[in-house]
């Protein structure tokens, strides 16, 4: 006799775990073809600050040391560390991922959990180091039960991110999952839309893969991930005249 409760939780755990897959791709709506829309407007613009001290900063640690007290929006009192971003000030390349997780408002660093140890080890890959790159998130503290940033939220902290990315200048910005490729670009087009080409952002050559979290869910994704690097990897080699 088989036992339904059982089959029943199988069934759910598989559809959760597509639900989850698909999320990761598409976001939380799940978009028909003609409801596809561009938000209008391209990529961020990077120049647009408020009149503010921190617009001013001529250098990372700078910026770093007049934001680090931010209360701009609701996130802000509920952080245990502000995560500013770490790495190479003048990095060629700039990792860009949604927001701080548990332990990266712990230790005030971004990537530091497990998805953060993933990280390290596909920036290895490509026959880097941590210490070579620059890591950041659109959000500088942690959304509360590790939810999705919201667009008030975003709206509020990239303009600080934008004065990074003016700061250290990458060459390659690589958006780590779905949210921060929607953000930067200012677009709803989904993951599998975005990934495998190379996107212009204000002179950089921007590149999406898949969140390293997403990747700790779904192994399947490791492979287009490598494809990804590589493609990030050729075009690194030919700017630095590598053959
Ligand atoms: N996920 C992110 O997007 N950023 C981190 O810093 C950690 C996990």
């Amino acid at each position: 006799m088989p036992d339904i409760g059982e089959e029943l939780r199988t069934l759910l755990n598989s559809l959760e775990r597509y639900l989850m897959q698909e999320k990761d791709l598409f976001g939380n709506i799940i978009y028909s073809d003609d409801k596809k829309s561009k938000k209008g407007g391209g990529a961020l613009p990077i120049s647009a600050y408020p009149d503010e001290p921190w617009a001013a900063a001529k250098s990372v640690s700078e910026l770093n040391m007049i934001i680090s007290g931010c209360l701009k929006c609701q996130l802000g009192p509920t952080r245990l560390n502000f995560v500013f971003g770490v790495g190479r000030p003048g990095a060629d390349v700039m990792f860009i991922g949604e927001a701080p997780g548990a332990d990266e408002d712990a230790q005030g660093e971004p990537f530091v959990g497990r998805a953060g140890q993933l990280l390290n080890k596909i920036i290895e890959a490509v026959g880097m180091k941590r210490e070579d790159v620059y890591i950041c998130n659109i959000l500088k503290c942690r959304p509360p039960n590790n939810r999705e940033p919201l667009p008030s939220e975003m709206e509020t902290c990239s303009p600080y991110l934008m004065k990074q990315i003016e700061l250290i200048k990458p060459k390659f910005i690589i958006c780590l999952g779905r949210i921060s490729a929607q953000w930067l670009l200012q677009t709803n087009d989904t993951l599998s839309v975005l990934r495998g080409k190379v996107h212009d952002f204000h002179g950089a050559k921007l590149i999406i893969t898949y969140h390293p979290a997403a990747l700790l869910r779904n192994p399947n994704w490791k492979h287009p991930t490598w494809d990804d690097m590589k493609m990030f990897k050729r075009l690194y080699d030919e700017m630095k005249g590598v053959s």
